[in-house]
């Protein structure tokens, strides 16, 4: 379950899953870890902890 579906790392960390779910699919039942999603979406991993931080801002609550 957390394990990234591409790679195989594990475990994830929460931050992870909730990007997944945030950035992939809110049901997501496979899950990415930074590395991978910052490859699909061909975005820095400075970006990403960005978008992350925002969204904790914002209290979104995959990310609590
Ligand atoms: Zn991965």
């Amino acid at each position: 379950m957390d394990t990234c579906v591409n790679c195989g790392k594990t475990p994830l960390t929460k931050i992870e899953i909730g990007a997944t779910k945030k950035f992939i699919h809110r049901a997501a039942t496979e899950f990415w870890c930074k590395e991978c999603m910052c490859k699909r979406f061909n975005i820095t991993e400075e970006f990403f902890d960005r978008k992350i931080e925002h969204f904790k801002n914002q209290g979104c609550l995959l990310f609590l």
